[in-house]
């Protein structure tokens, strides 16, 4: 079973890692796509406020965010970023792998995002059964009604329960209903690493593992980079600073490229605005110099 230690976020620690010289790139930004609560537009013009020039939004199993936010970067003189966030899991555990500069019109990744969203549609229907065993009485299309054009996914179910009073706090939804050993609970994607990160890199983009302590199993890490992991994202909101030194030695040894984010959601997460964890241009050079590589070797 996928136990979702994913849900266990640590407390952000964002004022307290020290960021690197020169930071000016967000690599982890959620919109109204996935479970963020502001449009691509507002996202983008957010960075710009914030006097970012490089971001990469990474919607949950979701690409659609960039139709609408390309222009508005262009515009604002803002670098965007092709980004995602897919779902996977490993022994019992959930893994949430970043992708950047893929192409987003690929025919296997547009493939493989339908049977994702698809199978998240499926996921909440079963939650909200599981829920309504236990008395709690909310309605799937409500769920899908708070999601709107984007991907579902536990915290619309999260809102749901807020809405009708059985919560008072979204993190009381993962504590109490649908976190690991809650009624409500279903496990996540059951695809694995390896075959999300061939998605990835089939696309022409380049696979790196989101907020490694997350997993909290450092051996699985050199496990991903045999089956193709490229980077580590050292740098994010649920990091302490003695974790970014970790994962930055670790990146060192295991020859990762290093990427690092908010992981901002807006409303949805509080105390996370968009550029309040960041890394250098240089990070964003070490992803485009991997992808020409691979490129020019394929
Ligand atoms: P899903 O992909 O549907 O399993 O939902 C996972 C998402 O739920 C994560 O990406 C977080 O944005 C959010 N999440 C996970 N745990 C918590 C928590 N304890 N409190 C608030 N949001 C959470
Ligand atoms: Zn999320
Ligand atoms: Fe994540
Ligand atoms: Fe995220």
């Amino acid at each position: 079973m996928t136990t979702s230690n994913q849900s266990s976020t640590p407390q952000p620690h964002v004022s307290a890692i020290p960021l690197p010289a020169g930071a000016v790139a967000d690599l982890h930004l959620h919109t109204r796509f996935s479970d963020g609560t502001d449009s691509p537009a507002r996202v983008v013009e957010l960075a710009h406020a914030a006097g970012l020039s490089t971001i990469a939004i990474t919607d949950h199993d979701n690409v659609e965010a960039f139709a609408v936010a390309e222009p508005v970067a262009r515009r604002l003189g803002v670098e965007l970023l092709t980004g995602i966030e897919m779902s996977a899991s490993t022994q019992g555990l959930e893994v949430h792998m970043l992708g950047f500069l893929f192409d987003r019109h690929h025919a296997g990744l547009t493939q493989h995002l339908a049977e994702q969203q698809a199978r998240r549609v499926e996921r909440v229907r079963e939650m909200v059964k599981r829920l309504q065993r236990v008395g709690v009485t909310i309605d799937a299309e409500e769920v899908f009604e708070i999601a709107g054009e984007g991907t579902v996914g536990r915290p619309h179910v999260a809102r749901a329960l807020l809405k009708h009073g059985y919560i008072t706090t979204l993190a009381e939804a993962f504590s109490r209903y649908i976190g690991p050993d809650n009624p409500g609970f279903v496990p996540g994607s059951p695809l694995s690493p390896a075959r999300v990160m061939r998605v990835i890199r089939d696309a022409g983009g380049v696979p790196v593992l989101a907020h490694p302590i997350y997993l909290k199993r450092d051996a699985l890490i050199e496990e991903f980079v045999r089956d193709g992991l490229v980077g580590l994202e050292v740098y994010h909101s649920g990091h302490t600073p003695e974790m970014v030194r970790h994962y930055g030695q670790l990146a060192d040894r295991l020859k990762l490229l290093k990427t690092g984010g908010s992981d901002s959601h807006g409303d949805a997460k509080e105390g996370l605005p968009i550029g309040s964890v960041k890394v250098p241009c240089a990070f964003v050079d070490g992803l485009k110099a991997w992808k020409t590589r691979a490129t020019n070797s394929s």
